[in-house]
């Protein structure tokens, strides 16, 4: 099976399993793997974390998808900061 890299956006979609550890390892490692040259991908689970702190004893499925979206949308104006710099 080919190895392909993960794109940021399959990561956001996989990031509330991973902080659920409910990912495959092969999953996991791609993800991991991706966040060690992905500077914003890495601010944006940092973000979800600092979130789930938050929110306490709630899990990741049950971060409300407004602000799901709303971490998207700083962590792609972060991306966009990082080019135009
Ligand atoms: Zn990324």
């Amino acid at each position: 099976m080919a190895e392909r890299e993960l794109t940021c956006q399959e990561l956001v979609e996989l990031i509330t399993s991973y902080l659920d550890d409910a990912l495959t390892s092969e999953e996991r490692q791609r993800l991991e793997h991706h966040l060690m040259y992905c500077h914003g991908c890495r601010a944006y689970l940092e973000q979800m974390r600092a979130t789930l702190r938050l929110v306490g004893r709630l899990s990741a499925e049950d971060i409300p998808d407004d602000l799901r979206l709303g971490l998207l949308t700083a962590f792609r104006g972060l991306r966009k900061n990082a080019d135009d710099a």
